[in-house]
């Protein structure tokens, strides 16, 4: 069995590849921007979508040109890479897996990536790595990186710079432990299982959220661009890097203690952009309730459901199980003592309790149950064959607090 895996370890630049580091991650920037423009511009001129080889064309033209010779100075690979990223971000979209591309703002996940496997070096024994024009990068070698190097990703937060080598090896297969296990996503539980086992929320965002909204009053009071400007942006910046780690820490340690438990895993397949869009409503439909939806939106995306999902999905390949997505229909209506359907089996948020049979539970554990007995019904179809990889994303990225 083929593993694919990333290892991500922070880089010990010297001032000269931090100031190239800075300059190619713009350079990337610029590039998939410039993309995104020409892909809007054409778009809108009623043309068809410009493919990765005829836009790839455009770059060689704009580095060549002399609007841009900087364009020139940067690492090519890394910028065809960059233009790579806009097709997929496309590609997700036109498959409604995600919102329409965005342009890329300085500071928000600079990075850049070196798709090209022979031009990397890694020397483990010395704790460096070779990327074409950076030279010989330090990084701190926390553990080794295991199986062949495949590419490395360049990227910045908070100050520091850090690099993740993605790699490829191969594995024993291995059979899964545990039986089957229904999932059901809420706000007040962060997720239920249908063994009446439940995760707590996670509030990173809201603990984090006071200390966000005075940074950024302080930051607004602040002139432009000055140093005490720059020293508040810094300031919010790394609060936005803790509710990050937070977040991502939480998520692997769920994530980890149920894929180790459990052969096969149902799941709903809820689609989070559908759920923003319900939120504002339409223009001839404005959203009832926009604040309370805007706020349960906010809390789902804090909470990082598709990252959950994502996780899940390739650590049960890990360890041998399979994730099941279930359609979302009437998991939280539906009776499972008698099958009985109707939303008033739902009195309360927190509480069900079927009109039908009198069955009660807590809801979250009904909605658990529900995704379970879904899941059992594809089984049952032959899913499994299918179902594996149904999110194709990007592999697995172990952090240092996760090996
Ligand atoms: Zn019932």
């Amino acid at each position: 069995m083929q593993r694919l895996q990333a290892f991500k370890y922070e880089l010990q630049p010297t001032g000269e590849q931090q100031r190239n580091m800075r300059r190619y991650a713009g350079a990337c920037r610029f590039a998939f921007n410039k993309a995104l423009a020409l892909q809007k511009e054409n778009h809108e001129a009623g043309n068809k979508f410009i493919g990765y080889v005829a836009m790839a064309k455009n770059l060689t033209a704009w580095r060549n040109g002399s609007e841009t010779p900087w364009l020139k100075d940067a690492p090519v690979h890394p910028l065809q890479h960059a233009l790579k990223d806009l097709e997929k971000a496309y590609k997700n979209f036109f498959a409604k897996r995600a919102a329409f591309p965005r342009f890329k703002k300085k500071g928000q996940g600079d990075s850049f990536r070196y798709p090209d496997a022979k031009q990397i070096k890694l020397d483990q024994a010395n704790g460096r790595i070779f990327l074409p024009k950076l030279g010989w990068l330090r990084y701190r070698h926390s553990r080794d990186v295991l199986g062949e190097v495949r590419n490395a990703t360049v990227s910045q937060s908070s100050g520091k710079w850090f690099v993740s080598i993605q790699t490829q090896r191969e594995v024993e297969p291995i059979m899964p432990k545990g039986g089957i296990v229904g999932i059901d996503m809420g706000i007040a539980r962060f997720a239920t299982l249908s063994n009446g086992s439940f995760l707590a929320p996670l509030h990173s965002f809201k603990r984090h959220e006071t200390a966000l909204r005075h940074a950024q009053r302080a930051m607004s009071r602040k002139t432009k661009f000055s140093n005490n400007w720059k020293k508040a942006k810094a300031r919010i910046q790394k609060i936005h890097a803790r509710i990050g780690n937070a977040r991502r820490d939480y998520l692997h340690k769920a994530t980890t203690t149920i894929s180790q438990n459990h052969a096969i895993v149902c799941i709903e397949d809820l689609q989070v952009r559908n759920m923003s869009k319900s939120a504002a409503g339409t223009a001839e439909h404005p959203g009832r309730n926009v604040r309370a939806k805007s706020g349960l939106n906010k809390a789902v995306l804090d909470q990082g459901w598709f990252e959950f999902r994502r996780q899940l999905d390739y650590k049960l390949t890990w360890n041998g199980g399979h994730l099941i997505a279930v359609p979302p229909r009437n998991t939280s209506r539906t009776c499972p003592a008698c099958g009985h359907v109707s939303a008033e089996n739902r009195q309360t948020q927190a509480r069900f309790e079927c009109v039908a049979c009198g069955f009660e539970e807590n809801a979250d554990v009904v909605g658990a149950i529900n995704v379970l007995r879904a899941g059992h019904a594809r089984l049952a179809c032959g899913e499994l064959a299918q179902s594996g990889r149904s999110m194709k994303q990007e592999p697995a990225e172990v952090s240092q607090a996760q090996a």
